[in-house]
């Protein structure tokens, strides 16, 4: 197994791209989809049930975890990994977004931002060098840079002024990092929808130079036309043999459209939160188990679905457990979200293997539009 970390570009088909993203914890095939182990755990999975729909690659949140359990508990317990049972690849993020978030009584100055913990007010504080120490202390073999991101819409000045302040983060970012073969740090490409603060992000990262390249600053209210818009320029300005990182999404089109438009990972809650809250994406678009319509319905979710909750378990029987308040219900829904967003994946990687990625895709949509099974 490879000590170091590499990215292996395979194909091309229009902009769409397929590789490995090589690292000493295994390989991570792309385009990935990361499920999110937000506190330690993907919520009501099992890390082997996690690795069983596919998924090469985990997303842990710093700001979760330097509050609770904390990082240098984590360190001393033998790492992430081992703590949560999960031995290959992991990502975390700077904390950076969730800080802003999720915090409360937030202060941002040049040198990082203060805040107070929403889980028992206690006061802690995030710079470039400890968000650093935090991600080496978990163990992560993909570390983020920390940033500062703006909720959209902002004016101009407030994107630029926010995303000069991250570039300085990033630069310190890379010096705290040091140099730690094996493990990667990655830059995120700030700027809002404007396109001329997107190149000069882009131009300052290229100059810091880094292992990945994540696009920020997206899926936080502008909705997916102008998340599309920026998609169809801002992995343009990122290197064409760095992994390129969509942090915070999506929907199930969401990743498919930027998968086309150069985007090799991607990350995002709505799988494991959907199917706790009684929602199930197929291919035929979402399905609310809660409705009455399900209650008498013998056949399964999704008659060509692989997963346990489709090979063994009926409409009705999942509306019943989740009527019933059954912890099952979010386990079963959970594993087929899951499951449906790495099987997107692998079609997609051998669609754009095969060159046939435009087909895919408009297979893709018209099953979609096809819309949910009639009711019985
Ligand atoms: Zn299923």
């Amino acid at each position: 197994m490879t000590q170091r970390f590499s990215f292996e570009l395979k194909a091309t088909d229009g902009k769409a791209r397929t590789g490995v993203i090589n690292t000493p914890r295994g390989e991570v095939r792309t385009p990935a989809f990361m499920p999110v182990g937000t506190a330690g755990t993907v919520k009501a999975m099992m890390p082997e049930s996690v690795r069983a729909t596919g998924a090469d690659i985990l997303l842990g949140n710093t700001y979760h975890l330097m509050l609770r359990p904390t990082a240098e508990r984590i360190h001393r317990l033998g790492g992430l990994h081992k703590f949560m049972n999960w031995h290959r690849p992991i990502l975390t993020d700077s904390g950076g977004f969730q800080v802003m978030s999720l915090a409360s009584l937030r202060k941002l100055t040049e040198k990082g931002v203060t805040f107070k913990s929403h889980i028992d007010g206690s006061k802690h504080e995030l710079t470039p060098e400890r968000s650093m120490e935090i991600q080496r202390l978990l163990g992560s073999d993909i570390v983020m840079c920390f940033d500062e991101c703006p909720a959209l819409p902002a004016d101009r000045d407030r994107i630029a002024t926010s995303m000069r302040l991250s570039m300085r983060w990033a630069a310190r970012s890379r010096d705290a990092f040091g140099d730690r073969p094996g493990h990667a740090l990655f830059g995120i490409q700030q700027g809002g929808l404007e396109r001329d603060f997107r190149e000069e992000s882009a131009e300052a990262l290229k100059q810091i130079g880094f292992d990945g390249y994540a696009v920020g600053g997206l899926a936080v209210g502008e909705g997916q036309e102008a998340m599309f818009g920026v998609l169809d320029f801002a992995p343009d300005m990122l290197p064409v043999d760095k992994p390129r990182y969509l942090m915070g999404v999506g929907k199930p089109d969401d990743i498919v459209g930027a998968v086309a438009r150069g985007i090799d990972m991607m990350d995002c809650v709505l799988p494991s939160r959907s199917g706790r809250t009684g929602q199930a994406f197929t291919r035929r678009g979402v399905v609310n188990i809660k409705n009455a319509r399900h209650a008498d319905d013998p056949r399964p979710l999704d008659e060509h679905c692989t997963c346990p909750a489709c090979s063994n378990y009926c409409r009705a029987y999942l509306h019943h457990v989740f009527r019933a308040n059954e912890m099952i219900s979010g386990m079963l829904l959970t594993w087929h979200n899951l499951h449906y967003f790495q099987e997107i994946m692998q079609g997609m990687r051998d669609a754009i293997s095969a060159g046939t990625f435009e087909t895919w895709q408009a297979e893709f949509h018209a099953q979609r539009a096809q819309g949910d099974i009639e009711p019985l």
